[in-house]
């Protein structure tokens, strides 16, 4: 588990069409790594031509192929094959994500590669186990439904975890018998390319997963419009989200899935059990991959008698995090995305600081050499639910923190007036917990633990602007298809 030479690792740009790396696109993007600031290599832009040919050639490409018809154990066996490729590429794989991203190369190969991994593998037991039903119908009839596939899926990543995002996207899409084509984050291009050859070395036919690069403007909006498309799934920030939707609505009335931002909430009581666990938990949740996480729980709500206690042990392990390049096997604390973003959580944390607030840790850039934007990890006190770090997705290690008296309190302090994508309770007290996991408004409520393991059943995704539709878990999977009822009349 060592350090890699960022000088050293091979980088493929362009993009991967028919089961080919292209260069096409006269219009080029910088890509910058976020640990130096280094521009290091660019992409091209796909135009709204380009794209629109990329899909009608993956149309053609599935429908030649037999991927939506071919048997369902079949597509299953290829992306079996396909989840063992990229568990096997990790030495190839996790440099390529931690070199131009914010993912440490420890957890790039710790969590990253093998998570993406056994996402496509679950998705794999999905295509011959999940199909259409036969309805109750009376004697002389006979109902069913029968699940296919919609054709051509446009799928949107985003850049906080390049390749668990897209696998999320792919795989389901992938295993119901659907081509993608996808076009990842403009700031993290590369790793997903190395995903696009070894789906082709696993089998999946030419043509049928494609990665096109570009720019949401141009790419990503004549992605989502073709008459092709017929379904989108996107993970992004909300408002692109609703950018999406609309556009979505405008060129067909095409169903969305949409993964978007949210402000997390952590309620802790004071009979939580081991407060120094909770306090790592809480840690963990802001400050891992620098906050830069849709689930980030950013709001800490805290029964009153145990605060300073809390916030003493959270501050001491933030204070463990270290800054550092991605390639370095020593790094706990990951550079923010750009100079621009870190910007924008210096801003938020200044007027939130002069609306009143108190900087108990952080409240500044994280010192150092590397080049890149750092920010420690922060927590801001005296906050009012209106202070602009408690209300907006601030996408950096930035922890709010509001007592509270009573349940009724936390609860109304928990609930946020736009988003809803998780939250977390931390009590010894079940029926307590349970209150608040029917109370709360939010996709996915975590007990005494916060934030995901490989539990890919339980499917992720927000509620209000936090989202629409789930990732992972048998829903991602039934929204990557379209159930045809069929009713016969038997005495015919
Ligand atoms: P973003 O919305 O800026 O971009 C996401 C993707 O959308 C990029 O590939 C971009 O090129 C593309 N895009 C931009 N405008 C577009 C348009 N008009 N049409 C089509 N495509 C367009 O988001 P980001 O900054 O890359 O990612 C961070 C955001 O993602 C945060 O808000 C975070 O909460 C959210 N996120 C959500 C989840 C989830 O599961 N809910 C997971 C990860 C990230």
């Amino acid at each position: 588990m060592d350090s890699f030479d960022p000088g050293q690792v091979a980088v493929r740009s362009g993009h991967f069409i028919g089961g080919k790396h292209v260069e096409e696109g006269a219009q080029k993007l910088q890509v910058v790594r976020p640990s130096d600031g280094v521009a290091y290599a660019s992409i091209p832009v796909a135009s709204a031509e380009m794209t629109d040919r990329v899909i009608e050639n993956a149309w053609s490409a599935w429908r030649a192929s037999g991927w939506g018809q071919s048997a369902p154990r079949e597509r299953a066996s290829v992306l079996r094959r396909f989840a063992d490729l990229v568990a096997a590429d990790a030495e190839t794989l996790a440099p390529l994500e931690a070199l131009g991203s914010t993912r440490p190369i420890r957890e790039a190969r710790a969590w990253d590669v093998p998570f993406t991994a056994e996402g496509i593998r679950f998705y794999a037991e999905f295509a011959d186990k999940i199909g259409g039903d036969v309805a109750a119908t009376d004697h002389d009839h006979l109902g069913m439904t029968i699940a296919e596939p919609y054709g051509v899926v446009g799928a949107i990543a985003p850049w906080n975890f390049p390749l668990v995002m897209a696998s999320w996207k792919l795989a389901p899409a992938l295993a119901a018998g659907n081509a993608v084509v996808l076009k990842s984050s403009e700031a993290t291009p590369f790793s997903v390319l190395r995903l696009a050859e070894l789906a082709v070395e696993a089998g999946v036919p030419a043509g049928v997963f494609n990665v096109i690069q570009g720019d949401g403007h141009t790419t990503g909006d004549a992605l989502v419009r073709h008459p092709h498309i017929s379904k989108v799934t996107f993970t992004g920030s909300t408002r692109t989200g609703a950018a999406i939707m609309a556009a979505c609505a405008q060129s067909g009335t095409k169903p969305v899935t949409l993964e978007l931002g949210g402000k997390s909430p952590q309620i802790v009581f004071a009979d939580a059990p081991r407060l120094d666990d909770v306090a790592r938990r809480i840690a963990t949740a802001v400050a891992g991959n620098a906050g830069q996480v849709c689930v980030a729980g950013s709001r800490l709500l805290v029964e009153r008698s145990i605060a300073d206690d809390l916030a003493e042990r959270i501050a001491c392990i933030f204070a463990e995090r270290k800054a550092g390049a991605t390639w370095s096997h020593g790094t706990t604390l990951s550079p923010i995305i750009s100079a621009a973003q870190a910007a924008r959580i210096e801003s938020i944390v200044r007027r939130t600081v002069a609306g009143g607030a108190t900087v108990l840790c952080g409240g500044r850039r994280a010192e150092g050499e590397w080049g890149g934007a750092f920010y420690s990890p922060t927590i801001l006190r005296n906050v009012n639910e209106q202070s602009e770090a408690v209300r907006e997705e601030v996408f950096g290690p930035v922890l709010t923190l509001q007592t509270f008296d009573t349940e009724e309190e936390a609860l109304a302090l928990a609930q946020h007036p736009d988003y809803g994508l998780a939250a977390g309770v931390h009590t010894a007290d079940l029926g307590r917990a349970l209150r608040f996991v029917r109370a709360i408004e939010a996709g996915t409520v975590w007990v005494n633990r916060y934030g995901r393991t490989s539990d890919f059943m339980i499917p992720t995704g927000g509620y209000k602007r936090s989202g629409i539709g789930k990732d992972l878990g048998r829903q991602a999977y039934e929204a990557n298809l379209r159930f045809k009822s069929v009713l016969i009349d038997m005495r015919s």
